[in-house]
């Protein structure tokens, strides 16, 4: 594919020419620990409501907050994760507003002075396109608690387990061009923080979310005014959400208007956005640093230890993968977004002394193994077939014992059953038949019943999968497909 082909299919038609959407995000990601942010609350997902809230969470009057260390060694490994720079002095602000979920009056937050700059995500696209995504910088802050509407005929709720709870807020640069690199770039975003255990990636529990900013331009201008859709708990729903945006701003100014920048809201039902608050609108948080807390200093030892401790991320695996498996990268890409199946993967093909053959080892974890466990909603930790097992699978077709076909079954056998692949295609006589005389009385029967067919194989050689097919049936799946199409084509005479 040439480079400009690439590059036009990502621009909008609009009726009066090509636009460009330009995207940046504002990713909040809940910080993986057991402690809230400033107290020693339980962050666990569900209990009942208000049962996790400690005296700082609720605010009660004279209470200090106190900095969690493991979530400042959070923030910074996922610094270091995301190529960026790590700032040693960084300071606490208040930014203030008034919400009943928020029980200080203030969120504290990090507003001039994060604990992380500058950094890189780089994105691969399918069609082979690298996509370099500036970060513009990470800072640490607390959730809010959650009002609850729909509770009470007359009052609304409040649940203040998750007050307190650090989140990491990653701002991207607008470096996005599509929806699809969007898409792109939160999916790697979040192997990344799966991978360094930094943040769990759930966006159904909201772990995870999205504040989405879209602005449109013609090509080679300079940047448009911008929107932002609010916290867009999925994937799917960021695709839809620029789509639809984009398509609003660009109609609004073939029409003759202008985009005014405003906060806009996403529903899911009907995929659109509507306005939630013009700029005019908008709060004036008056940031100022919080006097109960003193800057935060990181000490370069810790900075140096965290980054040397750092787990392989998914863009070296996806190098070391596809230089000494030989992949391809759309192979190495399915195996490496998840830590897990990078794992698995690894250890099916580590074998017993001798290596077993990577690209099929790839595609059983990525085709039969994915596809199976997508069909009942598990993930690859809920695996019934260990990697053992499938490598054993894997081993018995190397050595000709049972052909990729007959696999499909023993793979099923063991999924439901458990067991030993060998003992089981032992037990159940399901040994691929290698031996040519009980092929050869197949062969025979069949060219015999079928004589029109005979003949059109003899001019169109393609007709012989027909014979192969009916072969390889009529011995119940266990004829050796490479001695059939052998036999068969002696017998034809092709
Ligand atoms: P503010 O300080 O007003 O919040 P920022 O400069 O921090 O604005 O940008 C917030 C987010 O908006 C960032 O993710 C950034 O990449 C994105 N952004 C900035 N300008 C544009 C634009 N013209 N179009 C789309 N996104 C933009
Ligand atoms: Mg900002």
């Amino acid at each position: 594919m040439d480079a400009p082909a690439q590059k036009k299919s990502k621009l909008i038609k609009g009726t009066t020419g090509d636009w460009e959407v330009v995207i940046g995000m504002e990713v909040h990601a809940q910080v993986t620990a057991r402690a809230k942010l400033f107290s020693g609350a339980s962050t666990e997902f569900g209990g009942e409501p208000n049962s996790h809230v400690s005296l700082v969470d609720a605010a009660m009057p004279g209470m200090l907050p106190v900095i969690n260390e493991e979530c400042v060694r959070q923030a910074v490994r996922t610094g270091l994760g995301l190529n960026a720079r790590i700032n040693l002095k960084s300071v606490f602000d208040r930014k203030n507003y008034f919400y009943p979920d928020l029980p200080q009056g203030y969120q504290i937050s990090q507003y001039k002075s994060p604990i992380v700059g500058e950094g890189e995500v780089v994105v691969d696209m399918t069609d082979g396109e690298t996509v370099h995504v500036g970060i513009e910088r990470l800072h640490l802050e607390q959730d809010a608690g959650k009002s609850l509407h729909d509770q009470h005929a007359s009052m609304s709720l409040v649940d203040l387990n998750r007050s307190g709870v650090a989140l990491m807020e990653i701002v991207s640069k607008p470096d996005l061009r599509s929806a699809e690199e969007a898409k792109a770039f939160l999916s790697k975003l979040r192997a990344i923080l799966r991978y360094l255990g930094t943040c769990d990636g759930d966006m159904e529990k909201g772990h995870l979310r999205a504040d989405v900013n879209v602005s449109v331009r013609r090509p080679g201008e300079p940047f448009g005014t911008r929107c932002e859709i609010k916290n867009l708990n999925s994937i799917r729903f960021i695709g839809q959400a620029i789509e639809h945006e984009a398509r609003r701003q660009i109609d609004i100014i073939e029409g003759g208007g202008a985009i005014e920048q405003e906060t806009r809201l996403f529903d899911p039902d009907n995929g659109e956005t509507r306005s939630m608050r013009t700029k005019e609108e908008a709060h004036d948080y008056r940031y100022f640093p919080d006097p109960d807390l003193l800057p935060l200093e990181v000490a370069p030892s810790l900075v140096a230890n965290l980054r040397e401790t750092l787990p392989e991320l998914p863009d070296a695996k996806k190098a070391r993968f596809m230089r000494d498996y030989g992949l391809s990268a759309y192979d190495v890409d399915l195996l490496v977004t998840e830590r897990e199946t990078a794992n698995y993967f690894e250890a099916v093909i580590a074998g017993h002394g001798k290596a077993r053959d990577a690209k099929l080892a790839a595609n059983w974890v990525n085709n039969g193994l994915a596809g199976r466990l997508n069909r009942e909603g598990r993930d690859i930790a809920a695996t019934p077939i260990a990697a053992a097992q499938l490598g054993a699978i894997l081993d018995l077709i190397a050595d000709g014992t049972i052909s990729g076909r007959i696999a499909k079954d023993v793979f099923e056998i063991v999924w439901s059953e458990g067991g030993d692949p060998r003992a089981i295609v032992e037990q159940r006589g399901m040994k691929q038949v290698t031996d040519v005389s009980a092929i050869e009385k197949l062969v025979e029967e069949i060219v015999a019943d079928n004589p029109d067919k005979l003949a059109d194989a003899k001019t169109n050689p393609k007709a012989i999968g027909w014979f192969v097919g009916q072969v390889m049936k009529a011995s119940g799946g266990k004829a050796s497909p490479q001695t059939v199409n052998e036999l068969l084509r002696k017998r034809i005479g092709i």
